[in-house]
């Protein structure tokens, strides 16, 4: 097994028994394999192995590489954006992406639904919470989840799928699993509200274990799967 199927079927166990420590079954938890500044050759050896499910951060990136595999014939596969999304770079991520995680203001969600080209379905979309509170960080508050989302969903072009976190670092588990159970509240909150509701995107290898006690579903893994990142060759 070369090491992008081999780090992948670890990863797999890993979530599996997660899932089963907390009496969940392992396919309510969706594998997203982010191959950000990683080549199509490192995404191909997933996808070999079975990985349908890939995140990108940088819309231009990610655009080749959704553009490579279409060109190659291979189907089944979703392309999650999951980076910061500026206005000007709206339409190439409602053009191409499956998904949308980062939304944090309707103004976005606005552009995506109008620029969604009509012979695609809905575009997925996640409102991103800024759970830890960080300045640094995008993403709106609790408490403004349900007027965004009552918003989102008059949208034509989109659909709303759920919400999307990035906790601050934290190493204990005892505190990573509050943060993610104040997600999973206002997960469960929007799911009663709304039909289409069934995506929590929360976990990432060092609170994955954490995110999937307290109910995530999807959650997002880089370095584990395709090895530590070069930044400087962008
Ligand atoms: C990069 C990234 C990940 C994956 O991080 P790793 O540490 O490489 O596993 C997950 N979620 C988001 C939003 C990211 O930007």
């Amino acid at each position: 097994m070369n090491d992008i199927a081999h780090n992948l079927a670890q990863v797999r166990e890993k979530i599996s028994a997660a899932a089963s420590r907390c009496g969940r079954a392992s396919e309510e938890v969706t594998l997203l394999a982010v191959s950000k500044t990683k080549p199509a050759s490192a995404v191909a050896e997933a996808i070999n192995a079975g990985q349908r499910a890939f995140g990108e951060n940088y819309v231009q990136e990610g655009v080749e590489k959704v553009r490579h595999f279409r060109e190659a014939g291979t189907e089944g596969l979703t392309w999650h954006f999951i980076g910061p999304l500026q206005s000007n770079k709206s339409r190439l991520v409602a053009e191409h992406f499956d998904w949308c995680h980062t939304v944090d203001r309707l103004r976005i969600a606005t552009r995506l639904s109008e620029q969604r080209p009509p012979h695609l379905p809905p575009l997925n979309v996640l409102i991103q919470v800024n759970i830890s509170d960080e300045a640094s960080k995008s993403g709106v508050s609790l408490a403004e989840v349900d007027a965004l989302a009552d918003a989102i969903v008059e949208l034509k072009g989109v659909t709303l799928r759920g919400l999307m976190a990035i906790p601050a670092p934290e190493s204990d588990y005892v505190r990573q699993f509050a943060v993610a159970g104040q997600m999973a509240v206002a997960f469960t909150r929007l799911k009663a509200r709304y039909p289409t509701v069934d995506t929590l995107s929360l976990g990432m290898s060092d609170d994955m274990d954490a995110a999937i006690a307290a109910g995530s579903t999807m959650v997002r893994i880089g370095t584990a799967i395709f090895g530590v990142r070069d930044y400087t060759k962008k």
